[in-house]
């Protein structure tokens, strides 16, 4: 038994999703008494990965620098069949979802996606993961020879347990890719959905774009990524890449803060399954107060105006 992760990176650095990724892989391996290697592309800190268990990293650079499914699938199968790797496991960013399917395909593995914990049981491998936009938990069975689990964003959590930690750079043998990429232009300075850890989301309470500056400051406070509702992206107040929910983008964040938005069911399903969610709502029978951990009926133009000053007020101390 053998258990390989792959721990994503971007601009040269680990992403924020491969400590929990590592953190799932190490406790894997100890559940099947198994060893665990990372692998990880073009990322200069990889050895941090150390610090949640992991003892052993293949570092591939000869594949793109930019993220190449293709070029990624092709090495991590070479090594995988080389070093009879029959557990694999990966994020759940648009990144790990589009090279997973990949992956699977070369290897003839069975592929799971959105696990929430470690496998209930072992042999047949069986896991938890989240169906039909975060509604039901399914229990699936992954019959393969090696198998691939894709953890959910936010779902296992970090654990610390730092070890030594040795790199070997890694020529992949074969790193050819389908692809070829042109030019990428990419939004630069701001926190993303996909990888903050807190996302601040304005719906049509704010009654239109010119009073974004209250959701931007907020986020900028708390290092927040920005986020709305399905109708404010379809009036143009914002673009369509902040728009989450079953039509857009799944939040799971540690926090996810509500502001004017009124907690429709399509709305809900892409978000709850962030861990604390603030609703600021002036309608104290808005639904996203049912799903909400906290909840402050209130008018937005009050409530978040006084809170950027406390939490400017509270920052200042520390
Ligand atoms: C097939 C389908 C798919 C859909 N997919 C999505 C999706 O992916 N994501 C999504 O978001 N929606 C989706 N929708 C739309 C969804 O049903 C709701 O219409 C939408 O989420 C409502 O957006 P909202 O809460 O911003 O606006 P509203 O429903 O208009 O709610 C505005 C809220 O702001 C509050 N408010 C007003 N003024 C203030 C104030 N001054 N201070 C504080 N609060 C205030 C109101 O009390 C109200 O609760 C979908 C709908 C369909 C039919």
């Amino acid at each position: 038994m053998s258990v390989l992760i792959i721990a994503e990176s971007e601009n040269n650095a680990l992403k924020r999703n491969a400590a929990e990724v590592a953190s799932y892989g190490v406790a894997l391996a100890s559940k099947l008494n198994a060893s665990c290697t990372a692998i990880t592309f073009h990322a200069s800190n990889a050895a941090e990965l150390g610090q949640y268990g992991i003892t052993k990293i293949a570092h591939i650079s000869n594949v793109p620098s930019h993220f190449d499914a293709y070029a990624q699938a092709n090495a991590i199968s070479a090594y995988a069949t080389q070093n009879k790797v029959t557990h694999i496991v990966i994020g759940s960013s648009a990144d790990a979802k589009f090279l997973a399917p990949l992956l699977a395909a070369k290897l003839n593995a069975g592929y799971a996606p959105n696990v929430v914990a470690l496998p209930d049981e072992l042999s047949p491998l069986t896991v938890k993961r989240t169906a039909f936009t975060n509604k039901a938990f399914a229990h699936t069975q992954l019959l393969a020879a090696c198998n691939i689990i894709g953890v959910g964003n936010n779902s296992f959590g970090v654990i610390e347990n730092e070890v030594n930690c040795t790199v070997d750079e890694i020529e992949a043998t074969h790193t050819a890719s389908n692809l070829e990429q042109i030019s990428i232009e990419k939004i630069t300075g701001k926190a993303t959905i996909a990888d903050a850890d807190v996302v601040v989301s304005g719906g049509r309470g704010l009654k239109g774009p010119e009073n974004w500056h209250l959701i931007e400051s907020l986020a900028e406070i708390l290092d927040a990524a920005t986020a709305c509702s399905k109708p404010v992206s379809d009036m143009g107040w914002r673009s369509h890449d902040e728009h989450v929910g079953q039509t857009g983008k799944p939040v799971s964040t540690n926090l996810y803060i509500a502001i004017g938005i009124s907690g429709a069911i399509q709305h809900l399903a892409g978000v709850n399954s962030s861990k604390v969610k603030v609703v600021i709502n002036n309608d104290p029978e808005a639904p996203f107060f049912k799903a909400a951990d906290y909840g402050v009926v209130g008018d937005a133009f009050e409530v978040v105006p006084e809170l950027i000053q406390k939490l400017k007020a509270f920052k200042a101390l520390s």
